[in-house]
């Protein structure tokens, strides 16, 4: 009785041991050439959220605006830009 019950006990203790291992950094590269330490679960992956796609990590995402400028007919411009401008195309030279 007694014995099984330090087999049992023993065995959870490892359990919880070998869990507690699964520990570690991310093996990804920041923006400044330094590597990531975000922590993550070596069982399911290598990279951290920000890494999982470099895409992301890498590129700052352009949002496209509606230009807005006021047309030949008076109307508001509705072309779609991604220029810093904000303005489109036909409005930018
Ligand atoms: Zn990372
Ligand atoms: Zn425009």
């Amino acid at each position: 009785m007694r014995n099984k019950f330090l087999i049992i006990s023993l065995a959870m203790g490892s359990l919880s041991f070998s869990q507690n291992q699964v520990d570690s950094t991310c093996v990804g590269v920041t923006t400044k050439g330094i590597s990531c330490k975000i922590k993550v679960n070596v069982d399911s992956t290598k990279y951290c959220h920000y890494h999982l796609d470099n895409k992301v990590f890498n590129e700052i995402k352009v949002k496209s605006i509606i230009c807005g400028e006021n047309t030949a007919k008076n109307t508001p411009c509705k072309l779609k830009t991604k220029d810093s401008s904000g303005k489109c195309h036909h409005h930018r030279d």
